[in-house]
Parts: C-alpha cells; sequence; structure tokens
C-alpha cells in the first residue's frame, strides 16, 4: 500500500522514521524506562492536490461517482454499540442546489439512545486506551490511504453533491485537509511518545499519554468534511472514546467518513455515530457524568450554550471536562496604499466569494485606501462579472448554492439591510432565488460607516463589505480593524511597504490567530498554517498542529526508584 502524498509505504514509513512497527508481543512490554529519545520525526508531508483536467484518471472516476449518486438516497443509520440503529425521528439530507433530490435518509438519536452510546463507549475506553499508540495511529494511517486512493472518488462526489462544493473546494477538503488530518495528527501522537522527563539516577521518570477519563462530545459543523473527521478522530487516536454528532446538512459526507475509519480498523464502540437534534444532543451529553470533553466546530451561540451547560453541571462530573472550539470570524482585508492591486482583486474575490463565504475565514470586510479605490472597485466589478454560480458538478462553475433555507433567509435579511440603509451601497450582485437551490449571486457592498453591523457580524454567505478610508489614516484603520467585532480569526494585510507590515503585525498582534501578509486570509493547509482564532472565534486550540492533540490526552508521570529508601531520617536529623 502507498501513501500517495509522501509516496513512502506505510510500513517503510515507520522504519524510516525510527519508530519500528512492534509485534504484538513487544506492544504488551510495559513502557517504563524504554529509551524513547531514539525516536525520530514520522515523515509524512501533505496531500498532493490533484487537478482534476480533462481526460485524468481523477475526473473520470469522479464523474462515475457522481453519476452514482444522481437521484439516490442513502440511508444513513445511528451507530451505537457497533450496532446499526433507527428511531422514529426520520429526517433527511437535501442537495442545496437542488432541494429536491434527498440525498440521505437519517434518523435523529433520542435521548435514550444517546444515553446508551455512552454507556458503550464508555465501556470501550479502557481497552481502547491502554492500545499502544503505534496501533491507534497505524488505523489512521491507513484511513489516510484508503480515503487518498480508493474512496476519495466517493468521498468527493458526496461532499458536491450533499454540501454544494465545486470540485477544488471538495479536494482540497474532504481529500486533501482530512488526508493531511489522519497523518500529520498519527504521526505528532507517535512522535509525543518521545517527549519524555528526565530521569535522575537511581530513578527512573516517564511519561504516561492517557486519554482523558470519560467520552468526548464531537459536535461538527456543515461547512467542512475534514473537520468532522478530525473532530471525532483526534480524541479517538489519543486513546478517547467519542460520540459524534454530524451536521445535519453533512450527513452524506460524514458517514462516508466514519466508514472509512471503520474500514480502517477503529473497533466499532470507539465513535458512536450520532445524528440529533442539536439542544437534545448537547442537554443529553453535558449532563452525564462520564462528560469529560467537547470538541464542538460551529457558531459562537452554540458554543457558549454548551459552555455553560457545561459549567452549570461542573458538580456531576468525574474529572473537569476539556472544552475546545472553533466558532466564527469577521475576517478582513486590509489594503495599505502600496498595495499590488492585482493580488487584492483576486485574492479579496476568492476569499470573500469560495464555497459562496461560507468558510469561517472568508474575507468579509475590505479596508481599501481612497488613492487605491477607483483601480480596485473597477477590476473588483469587472471580474465579478465572470463569476458562474450554479450546479458544483458543472466544472465552469466557481461556487454553488448556500447550505439550507435558514442560511438563504438570514443572508436575504443582509442583503434587505443593504438596500435599505443609508449607509450602504450595493455595488453589485445580491440576488436570491430558492426555486430550485438555495442560491445567492455574490454581492459587493461599499459602507460609509465601518461600524454598520454589517461590518461586525458573521453573514457567512456570499457578501463582502468595502470601507474606503484616507490613504493617509491608515494607523487609524488598523485600530478600527482590530475594535469592530468581537472576532480574531483570520486577516490579510496587503502592502509592499515593510514598515507597514511591521506596524500592521503589531497593532492586529490579537486581530486574527490566522494572519496574511500579500495572501488572502483563507486557504490554511495542515502543519503549515495550523488554524484557528481567539476572542469570540474561539479557544485556538489549533488543529492541524501538535498543540491540539495535546488537548486530547491527560499525561501521567510515573517515577520508578530503582534503590530502596533505607532510612527515613534526614542527615539533619543525627
Ligand atoms: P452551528 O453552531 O449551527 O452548528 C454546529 C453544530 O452544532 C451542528 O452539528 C449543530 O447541529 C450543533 N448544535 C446546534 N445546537 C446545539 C446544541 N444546543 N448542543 C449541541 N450541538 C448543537 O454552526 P454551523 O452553521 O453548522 O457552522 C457554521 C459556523 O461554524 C460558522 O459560525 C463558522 O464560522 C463556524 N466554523 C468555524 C470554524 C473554525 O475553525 N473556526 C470552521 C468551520 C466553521
Amino acid at each position: 500500500m502507498r501513501c500517495s502524498r509522501s509516496g513512502i509505504p506505510f510500513c517503510k514509513r515507520f522504519k524510516t522514521a525510527g519508530v519500528m512497527l512492534q509485534t504484538l508481543s513487544q506492544r504488551t512490554l510495559p513502557r517504563v524506562g524504554l529509551r524513547w529519545q531514539h525516536h525520530a520525526p514520522v515523515q509524512v508531508a501533505n496531500e498532493p492536490i490533484l487537478a482534476f483536467k480533462p481526460g485524468s484518471p481523477e475526473r473520470t472516476a469522479l464523474q462515475k461517482a457522481i453519476n452514482d449518486l444522481k437521484g439516490k438516497t442513502e440511508s444513513i443509520p445511528c451507530i451505537v454499540g457497533g450496532e446499526e440503529v433507527w428511531t422514529a425521528d426520520v429526517r433527511f439530507q437535501v442537495s442545496p442546489f437542488n432541494h429536491s433530490h434527498e440525498v440521505a435518509k437519517y434518523c435523529y438519536a433520542d435521548k435514550d439512545l444517546l444515553n446508551k452510546a455512552i454507556n458503550a463507549a464508555v465501556a470501550a475506553r479502557k481497552e481502547w486506551d491502554l492500545r499502544p499508540i503505534q496501533d491507534r495511529a497505524e488505523i489512521f494511517f491507513k484511513a489516510a490511504d484508503i480515503l487518498s486512493g480508493p474512496r476519495r472518488a466517493e468521498v468527493l462526489a458526496k461532499t458536491m453533491i450533499g454540501q454544494a462544493k465545486t470540485v477544488i473546494q471538495a479536494e482540497i477538503d474532504a481529500a486533501a485537509e482530512l488526508i493531511d488530518f489522519f497523518r500529520f495528527n498519527a504521526k505528532y501522537a507517535v512522535e509525543l511518545e518521545g517527549e519524555q522527563p528526565i530521569s535522575v539516577s537511581p530513578s527512573t521518570n516517564s511519561m504516561v499519554y492517557r486519554g482523558l477519563e470519560g467520552f468526548v462530545a464531537a459536535v461538527s459543523p456543515f461547512n467542512f468534511t475534514a473537520i468532522g473527521g478530525n473532530l471525532a478522530g483526534s480524541p479517538a487516536l489519543m486513546g478517547n472514546v467519542v460520540l459524534w454528532k454530524p451536521s445535519d446538512t453533512a450527513l452524506l459526507s460524514s458517514y462516508a467518513v466514519y466508514k472509512i475509519l471503520l474500514e480502517a480498523g477503529l473497533p466499532p464502540n470507539i465513535i458512536q455515530f450520532v445524528p440529533a437534534d442539536g439542544p437534545v444532543f448537547g442537554d443529553t451529553v453535558t449532563t452525564s457524568e462520564h462528560f469529560c470533553g467537547l470538541n464542538f466546530t460551529g457558531s459562537v451561540p452554540t458554543f457558549k450554550r454548551l459552555w455553560r451547560q457545561v459549567s452549570e453541571n461542573l458538580d456531576h462530573y468525574r474529572t473537569f471536562p476539556r472544552l475546545a472550539g472553533e466558532c466564527g470570524g469577521k475576517n478582513f482585508h486590509f489594503v495599505h496604499a502600496s498595495a499590488d492591486v492585482p493580488s487584492v482583486v483576486s485574492g479579496t474575490l476568492r476569499s470573500a466569494f469560495e464555497y459562496g463565504g461560507q468558510k469561517c475565514s472568508a474575507c468579509s470586510r475590505l479596508y481599501a485606501p481612497d488613492s487605491l479605490w477607483p483601480r480596485i472597485k473597477a477590476e473588483l466589478l469587472e471580474e465579478h462579472q465572470k463569476i458562474k454560480v450554479g450546479d458544483p458538478t458543472d466544472f465552469k462553475t466557481f461556487f454553488s448554492a448556500v447550505i439550507d433555507n435558514k442560511s438563504f433567509e438570514r443572508i436575504k435579511k443582509w442583503l434587505q439591510h443593504a438596500e435599505t440603509s443609508p449607509n450602504l451601497n450595493i455595488l453589485a450582485g445580491g440576488g436570491c432565488d430558492d426555486k430550485v437551490g438555495y442560491f445567492v449571486q455574490p454581492c459587493i457592498i461599499e459602507t460609509k460607516d465601518p461600524k454598520d453591523p454589517i461590518m461586525q457580524e458573521e453573514i457567512f454567505g456570499p457578501v463582502l463589505t468595502v470601507y474606503v478610508y484616507p490613504e493617509k489614516q491608515y494607523k487609524d484603520i488598523l485600530h478600527l480593524i482590530d475594535n469592530t467585532s468581537p472576532y480574531g480569526l483570520t486577516g490579510a494585510v496587503f502592502a509592499q511597504d515593510k514598515a507597514v507590515i511591521d506596524e500592521a503585525m503589531k497593532l492586529l498582534r490579537n486581530a486574527a490567530g490566522n494572519f496574511y501578509i500579500n495572501d488572502k486570509s483563507t486557504g490554511s493547509v495542515v502543519a503549515q498554517q495550523p488554524f484557528g482564532g481567539s476572542r469570540a472565534s474561539g479557544t485556538n486550540d489549533k488543529p492541524g498542529s501538535r498543540h491540539y492533540i495535546l488537548r486530547w490526552t491527560s499525561p501521567q508521570a510515573i517515577k520508578e526508584t530503582h534503590a530502596p529508601l533505607g532510612d527515613w531520617k534526614y542527615t539533619y536529623m543525627q
């Protein structure tokens, strides 16, 4: 079997890395006293992004996978205790760009079933936690290889049809990013075992990286197939058991990812797959005494609600739960007078409108100097006309429908606000039509008021607002950017003047967890730009880095002394 991105076969990768695959008997040896410092880094590389050129094998495979889904409705049960379970509360996931197509039939787990899932998970915990990390990592390397090879087209097609992603958006998410999460997390986890304390004679010290005691609740959003796999997968890799509540609007792809993990050897009870009503899930997991962690990505109100519920239930828990939450953003592009205009225009169009602006990192506020604005505006409007919104399986489409009726209505309200507010002037786009799918045309708005709510609140749709500032006042604008929105996720500075870049980096130090210089605010890559922000954007645990896996382990320090203590009295007492 080959790991396509690194080109290194799995077993060889371990040998190359000096982390020899152990036989079963070796794996059961006690770890205390092993010389971990001999471990070298495990070699993995980012998964290459395929081009899908006409006639390429990946394009042919994808077309076939898309055709296989045409008119089909997949039945997706809850998976609890290793068994498929159906409840009476049956639901459907529809295709956002053609809502008459029900792509998945699934059911909500109720409170009883969620409690069964908790019991089944907790019962499986000890044995899983005792499995050596090499063993657990092997499953995730294998899942990455399956996703990279035989199941790539299927997962991409399900992400395209179910979540309305174009081929490139599906590829960078459901293939490249998820494969990277699995491989890099597994690498970091294996290497973490090499992080050992010093030993001083006559004692040997070691650190055992245990999973958390209880179960972790993983709650995922609709907009990245990779995030679901990572939210559930990372704690599992680190020896935890997980209840995964996927998003209602990403079930088709989430279930495909879940099945790949099982195919790769994940034992049945480690991740319970439980689609559920959000509040029913939240209420049930946070009142269980076994709740020990929340791995959440989604909106701020949902995360705050869960955090409050955790604090209300603190007295019930056996251990203090770990709470990780990655939330929204109000991401900015700041343009200085020294900026390169073509890269501002291209970067902003991609960042604001790719996937219909439904990325937490999407640029939604642009600050342009009055000296450059006429040029930027002319080029933005010219390029805007070329954006094709439509069916994502048509390879000319730049972005497709927004995810559901709720999103469509929310974005429509913002567009109505833009139409009626005296501060705002719609420069282009903004038409909406939900007859066939939830389509919103890309919209560019100019505001006279830099503090208008449209500059402060997350919209999560294809809406970009521009504030034009007097060129000389750029320092005030940097302060304004820092203070305008409660979020701190991503942001970009476009400038050729190095002094301005330095200044912006200092003034915007807390305004973005992912900061870009002369590059757009989206497109972070696992292990290259670990992702996340603070303020209202979340706990900034940086999925896609070593920091992240540390959240899912509770280390135990062990001291073994090899010489008897002898006399209990101290020498000064003699
Ligand atoms: P959402 O908050 O509506 O839903 C997220 C998940 O929470 C869903 O699975 C939902 O069913 C569940 N949920 C809802 N109420 C719940 C409750 N009371 N208890 C438990 N679970 C509950 O968010 P969404 O619309 O799916 O995703 C969009 C949001 O996610 C945006 O704000 C976006 O910025 C954010 N996001 C952030 C990142 C990041 O890394 N910072 C990445 C992707 C998305």
